[in-house]
C-alpha cells in the first residue's frame, strides 16, 4: 500500500514538473525513426565534449548517441602562424576532463600555454592580489577554442560507430512525451530537423548555447540581463620579452581588462579578452606609476584586424533537468567572461552528467529518469549559482569609482591577498 503511495506520488510529482513541456506527441506506434539513447543538440565546445564523455564511457558501449550541430564541421588542417584571438584560459580541471577521451594530447601537440601565476589589480587605488602557486604547477592553460574544438572533433571521429555527428543540421522542434505511460503516446522525445528528418531519444541534452532552444522549448525559466558592456577580443604585440607565464587582469571603471599569455617566450604576443574600450588598453596598460611597481607589460601594439566585439549578459536556467532533457554550458548559466570560467563550468557539468549517467547506464537504469537527472542538477546549481553570484558581484563592485565601494573593495582585494587559506580556496573552486 505504501509502496503504491509512494509510485503515485512519483508519478504526480513528474506530472507537474512536465506540465510545462510544451507538446505530447500521439503516437501511431508505427515510427520508424531511429531511437538514439541520447541526443545532444548543440555541438560547441561544451556539446562536443559531452558527446566525446559518453562517446568514451565504458558503461555507453552499448549506447547510441546523436550530436546535432547546426554550423558546419570545423577542421583545421594546418594551424595558421597566426593566432586566433577566441582563446578560453582552461582550469586543470578541464584539462582532466580532456584528458580522459584523449582530447588533451590533440592539444598538447597543437599549441597551448599554461600559466603559473595571475595578478588582478584595481585601476582605483594600489589594492592589489597576486595568486601563484608555490609548487610550480600549472593554474591554467590558454588554448585557442579552435584548437579544443579540433581535438573534440578528432576524437569523436575515432567513435563514429557509437556516435553519431551530424553537421549543418539544426534541431527545429522538440516534442515531449506524455507525463504518464499512456497506450497513445510515445515515450521519448521527437527531434525534427531543418530538413523534416525526425529522431527519437530517451534523454535530450540541450547544449544549444545561451539561446537554448531546447531550454525554450522545455519552457524551464531563465533568468537573466544584458550587461552594459560589450567584450573586446584582440591580439596586442608587446613592447618588451616577458616572463610570459602570468595573466594579468586590472579593473578599470569601464571594466575589466585582461591580458593573458601566449605564444612562445620568444614572441611578445598576448591575447587580451577584455570588457573595457581597446583604447583604454593601449593608454592603461603602459606603465603608470602602479603598474610598474606590479611590471606589467606595456602595448607596443594592437593587431587591428584582430579585433572582435562580443555583448555580455548573464544567464541562469531555474532548472536543468526535466524528465528526459538536460541542460549544460551556456544554454544552462551565462557567465561574464571576466573569471574566465563559461566553458570551464561547462566542462564542470558534463563530468558531473557523464559521471550520474554511467551509472544509470551500469545499473540498467532509465537514462532519461529524474532520479538521477536531479542528482546532476543538486550537484552543479550549487557551483554555477556561487560563481555566477560572485562573478556579477565583482562585475557591480568593480564598476564605480565612488569613493565608499573603492574603499571596500580595497580592503577586501588587500584582506584576500594577505590570508593565504582563502586564496588557495579560491584558486581550488576556480581550477575545478
Ligand atoms: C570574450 C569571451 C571570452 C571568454 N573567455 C573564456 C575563458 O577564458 N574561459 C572560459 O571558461 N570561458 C570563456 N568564455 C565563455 C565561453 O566561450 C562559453 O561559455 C562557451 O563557449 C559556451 O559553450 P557552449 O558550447 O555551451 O555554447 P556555444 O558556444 O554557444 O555553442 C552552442 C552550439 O549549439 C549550436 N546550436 C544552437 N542551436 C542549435 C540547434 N537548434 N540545433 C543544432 N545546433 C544548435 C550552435 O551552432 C553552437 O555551435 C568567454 C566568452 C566570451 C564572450
Amino acid at each position: 500500500m505504501a509502496a503504491r503511495f509512494v509510485r503515485r506520488w512519483d508519478a504526480v510529482r513528474a506530472a507537474a514538473r512536465s506540465s510545462l513541456l510544451v507538446s505530447c506527441r500521439r503516437w501511431s506506434g508505427a515510427s520508424t525513426d531511429t531511437v538514439y539513447d541520447v541526443v545532444v543538440s548543440g555541438g560547441g565546445l561544451v556539446g562536443a565534449a559531452m558527446a566525446c564523455a559518453l562517446g568514451y564511457d565504458i558503461h555507453f558501449h552499448d549506447k547510441k548517441i546523436l550530436l546535432l550541430e547546426a554550423g558546419p564541421k570545423k577542421v583545421l588542417e594546418k594551424l595558421s602562424e597566426t593566432y586566433s584571438n577566441r582563446v578560453s584560459s582552461i582550469s586543470p580541471g578541464s584539462a582532466t576532463l580532456l584528458s580522459s577521451f584523449g582530447a588533451w594530447d590533440h592539444i598538447c601537440n597543437m599549441r597551448y600555454r599554461a600559466f603559473r601565476r595571475m595578478q588582478v589589480w584595481d585601476a582605483c587605488s594600489e589594492a592589489l592580489i597576486m595568486f601563484d602557486k608555490d609548487n610550480l604547477d600549472d593554474m591554467g592553460y590558454i588554448v585557442e577554442n579552435d584548437v579544443i574544438m579540433h581535438a573534440l572533433t578528432k576524437q569523436l571521429e575515432a567513435v563514429s560507430d557509437r556516435v553519431t555527428v551530424l553537421y549543418r543540421s539544426k534541431a527545429i522542434r522538440y516534442t515531449w512525451p506524455c507525463p504518464f505511460p499512456m497506450a497513445d503516446c510515445s515515450p521519448w522525445v521527437h527531434i525534427t530537423l531543418g530538413d523534416g528528418s525526425t529522431f527519437q531519444t530517451k534523454l535530450l541534452i540541450g547544449a544549444d548555447g545561451h539561446n537554448s532552444g531546447v531550454r525554450q522549448a522545455a519552457g524551464i525559466q531563465n533568468v537573466s540581463w544584458n550587461y552594459d558592456q560589450s567584450a573586446v577580443v584582440a591580439t596586442l604585440h608587446l613592447s618588451e620579452a616577458t616572463e610570459n607565464n602570468v595573466a594579468w587582469q586590472r579593473f578599470l571603471p569601464s571594466g575589466p581588462i585582461a591580458l593573458l599569455p601566449w605564444s612562445d617566450a620568444d614572441h611578445t604576443d598576448f591575447i587580451d579578452t577584455a570588457g573595457a574600450m581597446l583604447q583604454y588598453a593601449v593608454g592603461l596598460l603602459k606603465p603608470t606609476k602602479v603598474s610598474a611597481r606590479q611590471l606589467p607589460p606595456s602595448v607596443a601594439r594592437v593587431d587591428a584586424k584582430s579585433r572582435v566585439l562580443f555583448p555580455l549578459g548573464l544567464g541562469h536556467a531555474a532548472e536543468y533537468v526535466r524528465p528526459r532533457v538536460a541542460l549544460i554550458g551556456d544554454a544552462a548559466h551565462r557567465v561574464h567572461p571576466l573569471a574566465g570560467q563559461g566553458v570551464n563550468m561547462g566542462f564542470g557539468d558534463i563530468s558531473s552528467l557523464a559521471h550520474h549517467l554511467s551509472t544509470a547506464a551500469f545499473n540498467g537504469k532509465d537514462l532519461g529518469s529524474m532520479s538521477h537527472l536531479t542528482g546532476y542538477e543538486t550537484d552543479r546549481q550549487r557551483h554555477n549559482t556561487a560563481l555566477l553570484a560572485a562573478t556579477d558581484l565583482l562585475k557591480r563592485l568593480y564598476s564605480t569609482s565612488a569613493a565608499p565601494l573603492v574603499l571596500l573593495r580595497t580592503w577586501g582585494l588587500q584582506a584576500t591577498n594577505a590570508a593565504s587559506p582563502l586564496k588557495e580556496q579560491i584558486m581550488a573552486f576556480a581550477s575545478k
